[in-house]
């Protein structure tokens, strides 16, 4: 699967482009012991890059997507975004099947790169996924299928658990990987990669305490967007038995941590990486003996400006509650 690796533009034969610049973010100690890779760096905005290049470059390299097809995928946002940048250098058409309510630069973002975005269901992704599915088995039409295929593991434990793993100081093991839920595919390929240099690598899941779908089976609306997509996944079920701890992280939490990120360390992230740390740090006093956690910050708080950044912030007490804890803990 030479072809599938990161390409420096070098000796593949291909012109170079934008999906050059996938992958190689930096890995950075947010707090003592915790490391997130910045992962809001990569083209389209988020870590999702990584799979859409990879599970379309495995597709046409296997035969399944040729010239002149059409992609179709289900999102929540960001494998829309970055699918429909890949479709955009390669020339596929793509329509992204997305829930309402999300983020609308998300939907935005996905449109400018020249996707076709259908709005269906209701902020949860189940809807979009069964229409996705279903159109993907239609003559001319390609499905990738992040929730379910083997591909979005098998990226994540190939290229960016490796990397991480590269990153570390040669003293230092990763001791434990904290990663939110969505597709699933973050956390067992990197937690995989994990586990192959460190046996006792710890594995732990997050998702949103309002909608804690594999802690107590419950979905409901919550402000952690990219996780908690409505169901378990597919990916997530076949694998379950890596993950050791599975942590609730509320929504007012991950906002407030999300802020916290870009006044101190001056990196601008959205909510899944505010939940992200807030699971490290609760992981830290659970088990004082990890030193090495690891965690992703997901993508670029410019997808939420809109919601987050200018309105008012339904947190505890409005805005004036957020800023007063802010300035509390700065
Ligand atoms: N955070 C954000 C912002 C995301 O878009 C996603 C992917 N939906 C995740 C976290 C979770 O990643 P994964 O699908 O690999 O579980």
């Amino acid at each position: 699967m030479e072809g599938l690796q990161r390409a420096d533009g070098v000796g593949d034969g291909r012109p170079p482009s934008i999906l050059d610049a996938i992958g190689g973010s930096p890995l950075v100690e947010v707090e003592d012991g915790i490391f997130a890779k910045v992962e809001f760096l990569n083209p389209s905005g988020s870590i999702k890059a990584r799979i859409a290049k990879y599970m379309i470059e495995r597709a046409e390299i296997e035969g399944l997507l040729e010239p002149g097809m059409t992609i179709v995928e289900a999102s929540s946002g960001n494998t829309g975004n970055a699918m429909s940048m890949v479709a955009a250098v390669k020339g596929y058409p793509m329509i992204v099947m997305m829930p309402g309510g999300m983020s609308s630069a998300r939907l935005a973002i996905s449109r400018a790169f020249g996707a076709e975005v259908r709005e269906i269901g209701d902020f949860h992704v189940n809807d979009a996924l069964v229409a996705a599915k279903e159109l993907g088995q239609v003559k001319g039409y390609y499905s990738p299928g992040q929730f379910e295929s083997e591909w979005n593991v098998d990226e994540n434990r190939t290229w960016l658990g490796p990397e991480i793993v590269a990153q570390l100081t040669s003293e230092r093991l990763p001791d434990a990987l904290v990663m939110g839920v969505g597709t699933g595919g973050t956390l067992i390929g990197v937690g995989q990669a994990f586990l192959e240099v460190n046996p006792k690598a710890m594995v732990v899941g997050v998702e949103p305490d309002e909608s804690c779908t594999i802690l107590c089976g419950e979905v409901h609306h919550h402000q952690i967007e990219g996780i908690s997509d409505g169901f378990i996944p597919t990916i997530y079920h076949r694998h379950h038995h890596l993950v050791d701890e599975v942590l609730p992280v509320t929504s007012a939490d991950a906002l407030v941590a999300m802020y916290e990120i870009a006044r101190n360390q001056g990196m601008f992230v959205g909510p899944s990486s505010g939940a992200n740390l807030v699971a490290c740090r609760r992981l830290k006093t659970m088990y004082p003996k990890l030193k090495t956690i690891v965690t992703l910050f997901c993508d670029e708080g410019e997808k939420y400006v809109g919601e987050y950044f200018l309105a008012d912030v339904p947190l505890r007490g409005g805005k004036a509650g957020l800023i007063g804890e802010l300035e509390r803990g700065s």
